[in-house]
């Protein structure tokens, strides 16, 4: 696929050398035809649904009770929040997206093991844009032939009303497409009505107009280009297929030699293509699979469709191009039989890794706790003498409380003989154990002192524990702490060791 460049010659007497080769070859527009097959039907029902869950997504609810947002599918990011369906992510759980993300990529790798480029021929959403912007420009301009004649047609007034009708087509398309991607981040409906009355903020306005361009540059102008060009996966899939990887392959041990025909001639001594040049016609990207396997090859599997009814024409076995494995092809070019191995140790791999990934997040997800605690110790002073001696450490205590109702917790101490606490707003003397109450949904932070009588510690460091307690389901949440002290260090009212 390469072309190299030729070198300039250093004897000055040779004749010129012949022209060089360009390093880069102009853009040819690519003119796909329409075909119809079962792979031209399946895409379109991968692409339907696809585009239905996008658009509908956001105005799906879900009741989480009073003071919730009640949108199935949102990213609150003024909360801070993530919601999928009964699902609610905080901050502080972000490693379940991490979780989400990694899934994703071995999902990929096996399925890319397992049929090659099937994401991007049925499921990537540049595909998925780039078939629906087509299918309205065949709808306006026609398919391929007459496409080609509009373009190349001088400017008319009916050449200016199919293209203004396309391009405002597109760009309809394109703020559906940007408005929809709102939508995931604030309340539907609530936007929706803003956005129409001229109220949303700036931001809402620039991300759909953010998204409306990019949407109908990409789909609309750049289709293949960002394929080949923009795309990193293409690059590295390579090293995920191995020769039983199921790929869009031409057969040419039965396709060759090639040549012109009609129906009712005998293919005795010659190849099956009839050099129709159908298959490289409906290509998307305008790859013409005959000439091997090529970075810009999809794996849309139209050239499929498009061969098969060649071959129906001409009374000929489907399948000179078909999904198989380039060991399938070998084997069949040499007679042998068939020999398909979808279990194998790569694949096998993948399927133990996703399985031990998806059963680490639902375990995680269904066990998880809805009551965080943090404790940090103070940095300077790590301790203060108090005027009776005592040895007092202060602490910031936080719950969070990721629960739809309020909660009242009890804190007390252990691990120190007669230790006590006092909590700045919530208790003002010292004493032995306090009520913290928190907000429903809300995170509480307590600013809370310890003191102890100073023969109680063991050197610099005393082992403490915060025991905290859910006073309504009676769920205990511990935590060890270090309690500061002077050791052995002469007494100051205030230490840093
Ligand atoms: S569609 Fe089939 S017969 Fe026609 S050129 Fe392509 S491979 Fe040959
Ligand atoms: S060569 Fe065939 S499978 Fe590959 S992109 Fe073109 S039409 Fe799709």
């Amino acid at each position: 696929m390469t072309e190299t460049a030729t070198l300039p010659s250093r004897d000055r007497t040779a004749k010129p050398a012949e022209k060089a080769q360009p390093l880069y070859a102009a853009h040819k527009w690519v003119y796909s035809r329409n075909v119809k097959g079962p792979f031209r039907r399946l895409k379109w029902a991968v692409l339907g649904v696809l585009l239905g869950l996008y658009y509908i997504g956001p105005w799906l609810r879900w009741d989480r009770g009073p003071g919730a947002p009640d949108q199935a599918l949102l990213i609150d990011m003024p909360a801070r929040r993530a919601y999928f369906f009964a699902i609610e992510i905080w901050p502080q759980e972000i490693y379940y997206l991490t979780g989400l993300l990694i899934l994703g990529a071995i999902g990929l790798f096996f399925v890319t093991a397992l049929a090659g480029r099937v994401w991007c021929g049925f499921t990537c959403p540049q595909t998925v844009w780039t078939d629906l912007f087509l299918w309205a420009e065949r709808l306006i301009e026609g398919d391929r032939a007459a496409r080609m004649r509009l373009d190349a047609a001088p400017l008319s007034a009916a050449k200016a009303a199919k293209k203004g009708l396309k391009h405002g087509v597109w760009l309809f398309i394109s703020v559906a497409t940007g408005g929809a991607w709102i939508l995931y981040f604030e309340d539907a409906f609530t936007v929706t009505s803003r956005i129409f009355a001229g109220e949303a903020s700036t931001t809402v306005y620039f991300f759909i107009g953010l998204f409306t361009a990019t949407t109908y540059l990409l789909a609309g102008w750049a289709r293949e280009q960002v394929c080949i060009y923009m795309c990193p996966w293409p690059r590295f899939q390579s090293a995920m297929f191995d020769e039983h990887s199921l790929i869009v392959t031409y057969e040419a041990w039965r396709g060759e030699p090639r040549g012109k025909a009609k129906p009712g001639i005998s293919f005795e001594g010659r190849g099956h293509c009839v050099d129709c040049g159908l298959c490289h016609q409906v290509c998307p990207t305008g790859v013409d699979i005959r000439k091997g396997q090529q970075l810009a090859c999809i794996g849309c599997a139209l050239c499929v469709d498009a061969c098969r009814g060649v071959m129906d024409r001409f009374g000929l076995p489907r399948g000179l191009i078909t999904y198989d494995s380039m060991a399938n092809q070998a084997a069949r070019a040499a007679g042998l039989p068939r020999r398909l191995r979808l279990v194998r140790p790569r694949t096998l791999a993948y399927v133990a890794v996703l399985s031990v990934v998806a059963a680490v997040m639902a375990a995680a997800l269904t066990t998880r706790a809805r009551v965080d605690v943090s404790v940090l110790h103070d940095r300077a002073p790590l301790y203060v003498r108090l005027s009776d001696g005592a040895i007092s450490n202060g602490f910031t205590y936080k719950i969070l409380n990721m629960e739809r109702q309020p909660k009242t917790f009890g804190l007390d101490l252990a691990g120190i003989e007669g230790a006590r606490l006092k909590v700045v707003g919530i208790a003002a003397d010292w004493v032995e154990a306090v009520e913290l109450p928190v907000k429903a949904d809300d995170i509480g932070t307590f600013r809370v002192l310890v003191r102890v009588e100073a023969d109680q510690l063991h050197g610099r460091s005393t082992g403490m524990v915060f025991r905290l307690k859910d006073q309504t389901t009676g769920q205990a949440y511990n935590h060890e702490v270090a309690f500061s002290g002077p050791g052995t260090v002469s007494s100051t009212a205030a230490g840093v060791p």
